[in-house]
């Protein structure tokens, strides 16, 4: 390589490295040591069509995907037998899946979300040709249930996103609920929760169910999200029985043609396996536990300080936009008049304190000017 080319990589690894120092807005975990993987980058990998089918091209990691899928399965509640999924390359492809699947089941249905719902639902939607019906959010981001049952009420079909943690305030809609309201309306449904950030956080927290053992159909992941991974991933898990309409043999691969992309990523799958065997269960549920504490602790210094419109939902802090400079060094992902901080296993006590007393002088400053009424 000649020295230009060599010097601009080296100047944006440099960059990376500083960078990686303040960032708390996006919900990425950034602590893990995948280098014992790196010796599988030399390999044409290539996790072609179904994960259950082991296909014609042989330089694959499926038996590693389905053990990442069975890990997830344990943890959410679904039987051996009960459950399909595969490794996606993100959330919004599980999203879509799930999507793609609640449409063939029931074409005509309207998809039902609330206005806190991300982006790539929207999209999903568009891409699919589907009909949306956008139901208000509760003041937490929380679906608005009373608007829902109006919007539900006549209705044959339906299909629901339910957020298991919104982007912007981490808020969880009530599936018991939903379903309940979809039931006293007896209107068929497929309900597809989008637990992007959260569903790696609540199976390890005692209070909210999201998992199988209510009546959801199928189950986004983001995988580079609270597990932490160098690529963007996800998982994607659902009942078998809700996508069975989605089931395509193709002779040139010797597999079925199941999952959104053809050629599918293989490497990613041991990245997930990876971490999930060396923090096992244990590791999680104190990473959980230290990311709920921060959040406690980020919280209650906001509160010292004064800065207004503090809020919390699990790992999830949002208050009241701070200036831009602000929200541009320490990466806040910002909406509107809110931004937030995700707490995550990477992020400590001291770098938080250290945010805090850079809003502190702003504070300040911005009381100063008034001072000299
Ligand atoms: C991040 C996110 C997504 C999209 O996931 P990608 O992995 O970025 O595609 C979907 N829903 C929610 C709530 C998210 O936070």
């Amino acid at each position: 390589m000649e020295k230009k080319a060599r010097s601009h990589l080296a100047r944006k690894y440099r960059q990376l490295v500083t960078l990686e120092k303040t960032f708390l807005g996006y919900p990425c975990d950034a602590e893990f040591d995948y280098a014992p993987l790196y010796k599988f980058l030399k390999f044409p990998l290539n996790n072609v069509g179904d994960p259950y089918e082991d296909s014609t091209y042989r330089i694959q990691t499926k038996e590693f995907e389905r053990e990442v899928l069975k890990f997830f399965a344990k943890l959410l509640h679904i039987r051996k037998n009960d459950y399909w999924g595969y490794i996606t390359n993100g959330g919004t492809e599980g999203n879509q899946y799930g999507l793609y699947a609640a449409r063939e089941t029931l074409p005509k249905a309207p998809v039902f979300f609330s206005d806190h719902t991300h982006y790539s639902v929207k999209k999903n939607v568009h891409i699919l040709r589907m009909n949306q019906c956008i139901v208000r959010s509760q003041p937490n981001g929380e679906m608005d249930y009373e608007d829902f049952a109006k919007k539900i009420r006549g209705r044959k079909t339906a299909i629901v996103v339910a957020n298991i943690g919104t982007t912007m305030t981490g808020a969880v809609d009530d599936i018991q609920r939903i379903t309940e309201i979809l039931e006293k309306h007896k209107v068929r449904y497929y309900i597809h929760a989008d637990a992007a950030l959260y569903g790696m956080v609540l199976p390890f927290c005692s209070d909210v169910k999201f998992d199988f053992r209510t009546k959801i159909n199928s189950i986004a992941i983001s995988g580079h999200k609270f597990l932490g991974s160098p690529v963007p991933c996800g998982i994607l898990l659902a009942r078998k029985e809700s996508i069975k309409c989605l089931q395509n043999y193709i002779e040139y691969i010797g597999a079925h043609d199941t999952t959104l992309s053809g050629s599918r990523d293989a490497f990613t799958p041991l990245v997930l396996w990876y971490r999930l065997k060396t923090k096992g269960l244990h590791g999680f549920r104190k990473q959980v536990k230290y990311s709920l504490s921060l959040a406690d602790y980020l919280v209650s210094e906001l509160e010292k300080i004064g800065w207004p419109n503090v809020g919390k939902s699990y790992i999830t802090v949002w208050f009241e936009r701070p200036s831009q400079k602000i929200v541009n060094k320490w990466e806040l992902a910002a909406n509107k008049d809110v931004a937030h901080v995700i707490c995550l296993p990477h992020e400590s006590k001291k770098e938080l304190h250290k945010f805090v007393m850079e809003l502190h002088e702003e504070v300040k400053s911005a009381r100063e000017p008034s001072d000299e009424l």
